[in-house]
């Protein structure tokens, strides 16, 4: 814990460790006058003992300043604590009055009657003169006490300290034998208990009202705060140590009244310029440490600011990387495709005769080419998908698409490839067609994509094409019984360019881009394609779609117009 949650955790506990000292303090004491044991609270042989009528009002005072720590809870709570006040106030008030004006209102000699009576102190069970003084005021501090901390009512405060200043009169009595400090009154006074309960009461409701006046000093996290714990004790303890000293010499007959006054005048002097010196030197710290955080937090800030800029160029870079590398995809594939288009029309004008008469080996050889340029002109078409997907330029038409039609054609497309592998080739569709609103031309590739890939990967057995609508998606299962995909490859599959089983794609070809395109096109018309896989047993991948694309229904999508291409 660091220091600061230490000091506020220590602050908060200080009123409710007070009252608890109070209230068994006067316990004590009550249960010395119930047990005839009343000397063991007075500390010295001859002095004042406090008295039933006080010790029942510290009791009443502790528990009003223990439940102001709970006040905020509850209103029962806040009256109570307020009630008690009031009682302690009315009693100090009375017993005032009763030396005033002398009437009796019979009080003092409800508790432990004989024993007060047989108590040498006068009148009788009494509270005195400035103990009611002192019991007003703190009972006033305790019901001035407000839990709106957003209030700056410092009354609480200004009632306990002066409290607090009575009580410190009379220890200041005790310390230098001036009994008219703690008695005001001939026949009783202070008692030395009470002085200490005063004390300990009128620091908790100080500090009940941290947030504010005084005691707010005292918690405070700055300079202030840790001037005013450094320089309090020292400007409480070292005048009473030297008066004392004074006192002392004095009293031993070692100097007169004059050279006495004189000496303390001197030593007063010597430690209050101490007493500066030090707190000087301890701002001078301070403000040392403050120049070093402000720099060190200028350093941070100027290194987070690096930082980001940082970041940003790295951005700037990666996405100007990604434009420079999709540009150049489409570029390439389309500097390529033109001279294939120009390949295969001179392949077809052989293949026709036109050029002139074709033997049977040059027509087979011109089919190889045919195929061959088909096989490439596909790859190239991908890359260039891919590319405009990538940037986000691959536009959509939306249409009505029969759902039957349109995976019958598609299934057209890699039928032969199949029959040529002697592959079982299954597609059960709707029982009951269903048109769904989408991009005609992408459903055929995904669907081509899913299906020529499990026709690649699989040596035997079936690849299976099944239809079926989930409430408002289409769902298309493609499934194989070839290679399948290896656990800690399934997601990898779906990243352009990769292949996972090199012997097996080399065998099989392909750009590695098949999925990767699948799937941008299945998210860009709002579904996607995931895959169910087992090694050695075959795989399932899954095209999901939404009846009605959701580009339709008010989604925006980024689809300016195709790419730019020379
Ligand atoms: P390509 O098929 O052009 O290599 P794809 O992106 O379509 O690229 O597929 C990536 C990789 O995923 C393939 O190389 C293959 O290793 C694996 N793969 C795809 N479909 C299947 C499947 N049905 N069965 C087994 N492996 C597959």
């Amino acid at each position: 814990m660091d220091r600061r949650s230490a000091l506020d955790k220590l602050a908060r506990r200080i009123p409710l460790g007070c009252a608890i000292f109070v209230g068994v303090v006067a316990a004590l004491v009550l249960a010395g006058w119930a047990t005839d044991f009343h000397e063991l609270l007075r500390f010295t042989p001859n002095g004042v003992a406090m008295i039933p009528a006080t010790a029942v009002c510290f009791l009443l005072a502790a528990t009003s300043l223990a439940l102001s720590n709970r006040a905020a809870e509850s209103d029962i709570t806040r009256w109570v604590q307020k009630l008690l006040a009031l009682v302690v106030a009315a009693i100090a008030i009375i017993e005032f009055l009763e030396y005033q004006y002398e009437p009796s209102f019979g009080i003092d000699l409800i508790l432990f009657r004989d024993s007060v009576l047989a108590a040498p102190w006068r009148p009788a069970g009494r509270i005195a003169v400035n103990t009611s003084a002192a019991l007003l005021l703190m009972s006033l501090g305790l019901l001035f006490l407000t839990h709106d901390i957003k209030k700056r009512d410092l009354r609480s405060q200004l009632f306990a300290a002066g409290g607090l200043v009575v009580a410190i009169l009379a220890l200041l009595g005790y310390v230098f034998g001036v009994r008219e400090l703690y008695s005001f009154n001939v026949g009783s006074g202070m008692a030395l208990p009470a002085v200490i309960c005063f004390l300990v009461l009128g620091i908790g409701i100080l500090f009940a009202h941290r947030e504010r006046g005084f005691s707010s000093l005292l918690v405070d996290h700055g300079a202030a705060g840790v001037m005013t714990r450094r320089l309090l004790p020292a400007a409480m303890v070292l005048p009473v140590l030297l008066a004392l000293l004074r006192v002392a010499g004095q009293r031993a007959g070692m100097y007169e009244s004059e050279f006495g006054i004189t000496l303390f005048a001197g030593v007063s002097i010597v430690t209050f310029l101490a007493v500066v010196l030090w707190a000087a030197r301890v701002l001078r710290e301070m403000d040392n440490d403050r120049s070093a955080l402000i720099l060190r937090e200028q350093d941070a800030r100027s290194a987070a600011e690096r930082a980001r800029i940082e970041a940003e160029t790295a951005r700037t870079e990666a996405e100007r990387a990604n434009t420079i590398k999709t540009d150049f995809l489409a570029v390439m594939s389309h500097e390529l495709r033109t001279p294939l288009t120009a390949i295969m029309g001179y392949e077809e004008l052989l293949s026709d005769g036109i050029t002139g008469p074709v033997t049977d080996q040059q027509r087979q050889q011109l089919g190889r080419i045919n195929a061959s340029a088909h096989h490439l002109l596909g790859l190239i078409d991908e890359i260039l998908t891919f590319a405009r997907v990538d940037v986000g330029r691959e536009k959509i038409r939306l249409d009505k698409v029969s759902m039957n039609t349109a995976i019958a054609e598609a299934a057209a497309l890699v039928e032969p490839m199949a029959t040529a592998k002697s592959l079982r080739f299954v597609v059960v569709n709707l029982f009951e067609d269903q048109s769904i609103t989408t991009d005609r031309t992408k459903f055929k590739q995904m669907l081509v994509n899913l299906l020529s890939n499990a026709i690649k990967f699989t040596d035997q057995g079936e690849v299976r094409l099944t239809a079926a609508i989930r409430g408002d998606l289409a769902e298309l299962c493609v499934s194989d019984t070839g290679i399948g995909i290896d656990a800690d490859h399934l997601e990898a599959v779906f990243e352009p360019f990769w292949q996972v089983e090199q012997g097996a794609t080399r065998r099989a070809g392909g750009t590695g881009l098949g999925l990767s395109v699948t799937r941008k096109l299945a998210r860009l018309l709002g579904g996607d394609v995931t895959v169910k896989t087992a090694v050695q047993k075959g795989s399932t991948f899954t095209l999901t779609l939404p009846l009605v694309s959701p580009i339709q229904s008010g989604l925006k999508r980024h689809t300016p117009g195709p790419i730019p291409i020379k």
